[in-house]
């Protein structure tokens, strides 16, 4: 059996999800009550391959919001995520992909060090972040939408926000060895990483984003950021693809202009319908077949009997690694979300 691990992407994204789920008078609730809620399973799911094979999974509702994060409740965030990994792990689920800011807040705040939850004693190989197959899916969207809106790869900028983070740091990566892509630009907080990231690549330029906005071809965004930016459509060239991976989104506005194509970053279609309901409460366009690939990487080692945290620590996804879930998931019938 599979796991997902999730959580919604506001406090007033909640309080909606719990209207239209017959729950008033959780919806009524401030951050308290969901900093004080447990874990739920509430999604039994079967997916089918388009090998014929059958899996079934659940859905673990954490209950963490980002909002925690932005007001600082960091031991509240923690104990969401290692409880809802203990909430899996108990009920006998052998690979559990850890969605959104799970896997962030794993790494951020060591939780490995943390093995102990009341009586389970989490295993963490059977747990992956599915950063592998996000990244993977996000270079997909990259080769494949580019040339849907007539952008050259040879010929073009693409700008990486979020590039030291382990998903921006892997499709620089990727990039670099497997496209002939001109030009990239290196765009994160923190100067010491982007300078050790640009040695690994043997290039790269690093810029603020503000300047490499209107530069970019191509920008992929995969920053971990609580709360989207506001960006007006005036900053970006034009045409130009922003292929937007992060969860919550990373950009807040509603872009409307005919040469900027904004795709959902990081999501994938499966080729058959998935008996669930969670995707739409995560307003996916086509609830049954779209979803997010971090959730699709548990199915795969799941269809493949791989019980190994495949996606596992910080910035050491390789493009073999990338080429290896890529494979198993065309083999299942997952393709990238493209325009
Ligand atoms: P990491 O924490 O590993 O990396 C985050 C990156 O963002 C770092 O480079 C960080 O660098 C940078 N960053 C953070 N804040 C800012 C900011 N304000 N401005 C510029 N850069 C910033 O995260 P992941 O790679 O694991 O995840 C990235 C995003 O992808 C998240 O939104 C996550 O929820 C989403 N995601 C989507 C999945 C899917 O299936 N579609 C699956 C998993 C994750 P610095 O701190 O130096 O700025």
């Amino acid at each position: 059996m599979f796991g997902l691990i999730g959580h919604l992407t506001s406090l007033q994204h909640a309080q909606l999800v719990a209207r239209e789920l017959g729950y008033p008078e959780y919806a009524d609730q401030g951050l308290d009550f969901w900093c004080s809620a447990p874990p739920q399973i509430v999604d039994n799911i079967t997916v089918t391959s388009v090998t014929g094979q059958k899996i079934e999974g659940r859905y673990v509702e954490s209950c963490f919001l980002p909002e925690m994060l932005a007001n600082r409740r960091i031991k509240t965030a923690t104990r969401k995520i290692l409880n809802a990994m203990a909430h899996a792990q108990k009920h006998g689920v052998n690979i559990t992909a850890l969605g959104g800011f799970s896997s962030i807040i794993f790494e951020n705040f060591n939780l490995d060090k943390f093995p102990q939850v009341r009586n389970i004693k989490l295993e963490f190989e059977r747990f992956t972040t599915g950063n592998t197959h996000t990244a993977y899916i996000i270079c997909q969207q990259v080769e494949q939408a580019s040339q849907q809106v007539g952008i050259d790869l040879s010929q073009a900028t693409v700008a990486v926000c979020g590039a030291t983070g382990d998903i921006g740091s892997a499709v620089c990566r990727w990039l670099d060895k497997k496209t002939d892509v001109q030009d990239l630009l290196l765009i994160a907080r923190n100067q010491d990483r982007l300078q050790e990231l640009q040695a690994e690549l043997g290039r790269g330029k690093i810029m603020a984003l503000e300047a490499a906005l209107p530069l970019a071809d191509i920008v992929v965004w995969v920053a971990s950021m609580p709360k989207g930016l506001e960006v007006e459509t005036q900053t970006f060239k034009k045409p130009c693809l922003l292929i937007d991976g992060g969860y919550p989104k990373n950009l807040a506005t509603k872009l409307q202009h005919p040469d900027v194509h904004v795709l959902n970053g990081g999501i994938v279609e499966h080729s058959l319908d998935i008996d669930w309901k969670i995707m739409q409460i995560v307003n996916m366009d086509v609830p049954a077949r779209q979803l997010f690939a971090c959730f699709a990487e548990s199915m795969l080692l799941e269809f493949e009997k791989l019980y190994t945290n495949f996606s596992w620590g910080r910035n050491q996804i390789t493009v073999d690694k990338m080429e290896q879930i890529g494979q198993i998931s065309v083999k299942h019938g997952f393709r990238p979300l493209l325009v």
